[in-house]
Protein backbone atom coordinates (compact mmCIF):
# COMPACT_ATOMS: atom_id res chain seq x y z
CA UNK A 1 0.00 0.00 0.00
CA UNK A 2 1.14 3.20 -1.05
CA UNK A 3 1.20 6.61 1.52
CA UNK A 4 -1.12 8.85 0.45
CA UNK A 5 -4.20 11.11 1.90
CA UNK A 6 -6.49 9.03 4.03
CA UNK A 7 -3.60 6.89 5.18
CA UNK A 8 -2.03 5.77 8.51
CA UNK A 9 1.79 5.90 8.64
CA UNK A 10 3.86 4.39 10.72
CA UNK A 11 7.53 6.87 11.02
CA UNK A 12 10.74 5.75 12.35
CA UNK A 13 12.02 9.58 12.10
CA UNK A 14 15.17 11.71 13.40
CA UNK A 15 14.79 15.32 13.33
CA UNK A 16 18.62 17.18 12.90
CA UNK A 17 19.38 20.67 12.56
CA UNK A 18 21.94 21.45 9.87
CA UNK A 19 25.13 21.09 12.87
CA UNK A 20 23.96 17.51 12.69
CA UNK A 21 22.33 17.69 16.13
CA UNK A 22 19.18 15.63 17.11
CA UNK A 23 16.26 18.31 17.35
CA UNK A 24 13.79 14.90 17.88
CA UNK A 25 13.54 11.07 17.53
CA UNK A 26 10.69 9.29 17.37
CA UNK A 27 12.07 6.35 19.91
CA UNK A 28 11.41 2.95 20.09
CA UNK A 29 8.01 2.84 18.63
CA UNK A 30 7.77 5.27 16.28
CA UNK A 31 5.31 7.11 15.81
CA UNK A 32 1.94 7.11 13.54
CA UNK A 33 0.22 9.30 11.80
CA UNK A 34 -2.83 10.29 9.71
CA UNK A 35 -1.84 11.51 6.11
CA UNK A 36 -3.64 14.53 5.20
CA UNK A 37 -4.48 16.17 8.40
CA UNK A 38 -1.83 18.50 8.88
CA UNK A 39 0.12 16.85 11.66
CA UNK A 40 3.52 16.66 9.69
CA UNK A 41 5.39 19.67 8.53
CA UNK A 42 3.99 20.24 4.71
CA UNK A 43 7.32 19.53 3.27
CA UNK A 44 7.65 16.01 5.07
CA UNK A 45 4.27 14.49 4.38
CA UNK A 46 4.69 15.41 0.57
CA UNK A 47 7.60 13.27 0.46
CA UNK A 48 6.10 10.46 1.98
CA UNK A 49 3.50 10.26 -0.55
CA UNK A 50 4.21 7.63 -2.66
CA UNK A 51 6.35 5.28 -0.36
CA UNK A 52 5.81 2.27 0.86
CA UNK A 53 6.38 0.09 4.19
CA UNK A 54 10.15 -0.03 4.22
CA UNK A 55 10.89 3.29 2.20
CA UNK A 56 13.95 5.21 3.80
CA UNK A 57 13.09 8.57 3.30
CA UNK A 58 16.12 11.33 3.49
CA UNK A 59 15.37 15.22 2.93
CA UNK A 60 16.30 18.54 4.26
CA UNK A 61 13.56 21.05 4.24
CA UNK A 62 14.19 24.81 4.47
CA UNK A 63 12.26 26.68 7.37
CA UNK A 64 9.44 27.54 4.96
CA UNK A 65 9.27 24.08 4.13
CA UNK A 66 9.78 22.30 7.87
CA UNK A 67 8.33 24.72 10.87
CA UNK A 68 8.12 27.99 9.44
CA UNK A 69 10.43 31.37 9.27
CA UNK A 70 10.80 32.95 12.56
CA UNK A 71 8.73 35.86 13.32
CA UNK A 72 9.04 37.15 16.85
CA UNK A 73 11.87 37.95 18.76
CA UNK A 74 12.25 34.96 21.29
CA UNK A 75 9.36 33.41 23.76
CA UNK A 76 7.85 35.31 26.12
CA UNK A 77 7.78 33.88 30.25
CA UNK A 78 4.31 33.69 31.64
CA UNK A 79 3.38 32.09 34.83
CA UNK A 80 2.61 28.29 34.35
CA UNK A 81 -0.56 28.38 36.25
CA UNK A 82 -1.74 29.92 33.23
CA UNK A 83 -1.65 27.49 30.75
CA UNK A 84 -3.22 23.82 30.44
CA UNK A 85 -1.63 21.51 33.79
CA UNK A 86 -0.21 19.08 30.90
CA UNK A 87 1.95 21.03 28.95
CA UNK A 88 5.66 20.15 27.70
CA UNK A 89 8.48 21.47 26.23
CA UNK A 90 7.74 21.45 22.58
CA UNK A 91 3.94 21.26 22.76
CA UNK A 92 1.31 23.58 21.02
CA UNK A 93 -1.08 25.14 23.24
CA UNK A 94 -4.38 26.65 21.97
CA UNK A 95 -4.95 29.56 24.10
CA UNK A 96 -7.93 32.51 23.17
CA UNK A 97 -6.58 35.75 22.55
CA UNK A 98 -8.19 38.78 24.15
CA UNK A 99 -10.58 39.27 21.07
CA UNK A 100 -11.93 36.05 21.36
CA UNK A 101 -9.76 34.33 18.39
CA UNK A 102 -7.90 31.13 19.24
CA UNK A 103 -4.07 30.88 18.72
CA UNK A 104 -2.02 27.98 19.05
CA UNK A 105 1.33 29.12 20.77
CA UNK A 106 4.60 26.64 21.58
CA UNK A 107 6.20 26.06 24.41
CA UNK A 108 9.37 26.49 24.63
CA UNK A 109 11.02 25.63 28.27
CA UNK A 110 9.46 25.00 31.22
CA UNK A 111 10.91 25.76 34.81
CA UNK A 112 9.50 25.61 37.98
CA UNK A 113 6.61 27.83 38.45
CA UNK A 114 7.45 29.42 35.16
CA UNK A 115 6.83 28.63 31.31
CA UNK A 116 8.62 30.30 28.00
CA UNK A 117 5.79 30.19 25.09
CA UNK A 118 5.84 31.90 21.58
CA UNK A 119 4.13 31.56 18.44
CA UNK A 120 7.02 30.30 16.64
CA UNK A 121 7.44 26.62 16.90
CA UNK A 122 10.98 26.18 18.77
CA UNK A 123 12.82 24.77 15.63
CA UNK A 124 11.14 27.94 13.72
CA UNK A 125 13.86 29.94 11.10
CA UNK A 126 15.87 26.23 11.14
CA UNK A 127 16.46 23.92 7.86
CA UNK A 128 16.32 20.63 9.06
CA UNK A 129 16.64 17.27 8.04
CA UNK A 130 14.59 14.74 8.37
CA UNK A 131 15.39 11.09 8.18
CA UNK A 132 13.77 7.52 9.06
CA UNK A 133 11.66 5.19 7.15
CA UNK A 134 8.18 3.79 6.59
CA UNK A 135 7.61 1.22 9.19
CA UNK A 136 3.65 0.11 7.92
CA UNK A 137 1.04 1.93 5.91
CA UNK A 138 -2.53 1.17 6.41
CA UNK A 139 -5.78 2.73 5.69
CA UNK A 140 -7.28 4.75 7.76
CA UNK A 141 -10.56 4.22 9.51
CA UNK A 142 -13.73 6.22 9.04
CA UNK A 143 -13.12 7.16 13.08
CA UNK A 144 -9.67 8.75 12.48
CA UNK A 145 -11.14 10.78 9.22
CA UNK A 146 -13.56 11.82 10.55
CA UNK A 147 -11.83 12.65 14.10
CA UNK A 148 -8.52 13.89 11.72
CA UNK A 149 -6.12 11.75 14.06
CA UNK A 150 -4.90 8.23 14.84
CA UNK A 151 -6.60 5.98 17.13
CA UNK A 152 -5.08 2.84 18.88
CA UNK A 153 -1.46 1.10 19.84
CA UNK A 154 1.02 4.36 18.99
CA UNK A 155 -1.60 7.05 19.67
CA UNK A 156 -1.71 8.89 22.68
CA UNK A 157 -5.72 9.68 22.28
CA UNK A 158 -7.97 7.50 24.12
CA UNK A 159 -11.60 7.68 24.35
ZN1 LIG B 1 -10.64 10.30 18.09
Amino acid sequence: MNVEAGTVVHLHLTVTDDGGQVLEHTGHDGIQILIGAGYVVGGLETALIGLTAGSPFDLTLGPEAAYGPKTTAGPQVVPRRELPRDIATGMPVRLRASDGSSVTLWVHRVEGSRAWIDRDHPHAGKTVRFHGHVAGVRGATADEISHGHVHGPGSDHHH
